[in-house]
């Protein structure tokens, strides 16, 4: 291993993980069907194989693996994992906790929390949308005021994801709420807190499996030192954790783009009308054709991501143009997998639907695919809409 090239690493790596899922990950208890849960066992095992541990570093119980080699594993566990919440759960936890603490924490926070979210026996989540702070994420109104050597958190946090299940959340709230963005601030808050409420799941189109919940936060007292990060550096911190999670977090749907397509073609290859393979019409065939091209252009856009990131390079606008892009091409891929089933597609019990509601929840989470293409063109220079309001 120590003389092979960067892609002799990475197709081992690949081995290594589609050999892992094979044995471990084609069973989950549910997929689709509509009662579906969190797979405990699933995450145990995928922790047990130090996927969660992937991208943190040795100091701290990871495994030192890098992004793009993270996301060849993302990708890897899509093809084969029909359980695309549990994924998203990994995700999660991954880019929105895991990434923050590591890039903003102390020492002490690092040794503190990285090792239990390494090893999987914690799971991570993180609350910034509110009721009335969703794209506009830094309107949020969650205070945090300080009193002696603790923080008093107030406000209520939605849609956050692993809410239900979680132990740990890198929560954002605003220590100055004239300051705006430069007065959100990033907090790390255990679960049992006294003054934090977690939620049941949220019923969810996709993503079933992934728990959703709602957390309050009702004068919920933490130490001075859960503080992660400046006073009113909480912007840097989100940002960082989407940069990290906006491209990566797709990876499991190109996974899951090629799953689809492979059943596509053995569907088309044997389904017959008109005495011949369905497959042989040319508009069926130009469905598999575009299932097959979108995959081949998402890949490269998620890696580059990796690639940057590993060498320390900022992907801002390269993460903003993988999510919208792939998460659309997720969504396309689910439609055309859909009607080249006809109407056996359409029947539940046989789950062509399951990667079609996955993949919408994409075009919304980690800033909505409207927000992304405003951040591209801010990126490439244009005049910001998002100045003033009314
Ligand atoms: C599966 C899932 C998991 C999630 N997990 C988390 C989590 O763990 N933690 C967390 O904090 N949040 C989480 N979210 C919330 C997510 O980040 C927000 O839903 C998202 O940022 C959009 O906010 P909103 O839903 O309030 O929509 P809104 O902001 O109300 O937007 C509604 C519509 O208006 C459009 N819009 C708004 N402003 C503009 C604009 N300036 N230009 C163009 N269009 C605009 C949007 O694109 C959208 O179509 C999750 C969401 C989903 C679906």
């Amino acid at each position: 291993m120590s003389n092979s090239t960067p892609s002799e690493r990475l197709a081992t790596i690949e081995a290594e993980i589609r050999a892992f899922a094979e044995a471990h990950l084609v069973d989950p208890p549910c997929v689709g069907g509509g009662d579906e849960v969190f797979w405990r066992e699933g995450w145990n095992r995928c922790a047990a194989e130090g996927i969660i541990a992937g991208p943190l570093p040795a100091e701290w119980g990871g495994r030192d693996q890098g992004l793009l080699a993270t996301i060849v594993s993302m990708e890897t566990l899509g093809t084969t994992c029909p359980d695309l919440g549990l994924l998203f759960s990994i995700n999660a936890h991954l880019w929105a906790c895991s990434i923050p603490i590591l890039s903003f924490g102390t020492d002490e926070q690092k040794r503190r929390w990285l090792p239990g979210l390494a090893d999987g026996s914690s799971i991570g989540g993180h609350g910034a949308t509110e009721p009335n702070a969703g794209s506009d994420i830094f309107s949020m109104t969650s205070t945090a005021v300080r009193d002696g050597d603790e923080w008093v958190l107030d406000g209520h946090k939605n849609f956050v994801a692993n809410g239900p299940v979680a132990d740990v959340f890198v929560v954002y709230a605003t220590t100055d709420p004239g300051l705006g963005e430069l007065g959100v601030t990033a907090f790390i808050v255990e679960r049992d807190r006294p003054g934090l409420v977690v939620s049941k799941p949220l019923e969810k189109v996709g993503l079933r499996s992934s728990p959703t919940g709602t957390i309050t936060m009702n004068d919920c007292r933490i130490p001075v030192g859960n503080m992660l990060g400046s006073e009113g550096g909480g912007s840097a911190c989100f940002n960082c954790s989407m940069e990290w999670e906006r491209g990566s977090i797709l990876a499991m749907h190109i996974g899951s783009m090629e799953r689809q397509l492979k059943d596509a073609i053995a569907h088309v290859r044997s389904r017959r009308q008109f005495n011949r393979a369905i497959g042989s019409f040319q508009s069926v065939a130009n469905r598999i054709v575009d299932m097959k091209v979108r995959i081949d252009a998402a890949r490269p856009l998620v890696r580059r991501i990796g690639e940057l990131k590993d060498s320390g390079r900022n992907a801002m606008l390269e993460s903003a143009v993988a999510k919208l892009f792939v998460s659309e091409a997720a969504v396309a891929s689910g439609l055309d997998a859909m009607q080249v089933h006809g109407a056996r597609g359409y029947l539940s019990e046989n789950r062509v639907d399951v990667e079609l509601r996955d993949a919408l929840g994409a075009r919304i989470y980690s800033g909505t695919n409207d927000l992304q293409r405003v951040m591209i063109a801010r990126l490439l220079g244009l005049p910001s809409s998002l100045v003033g309001g009314d």
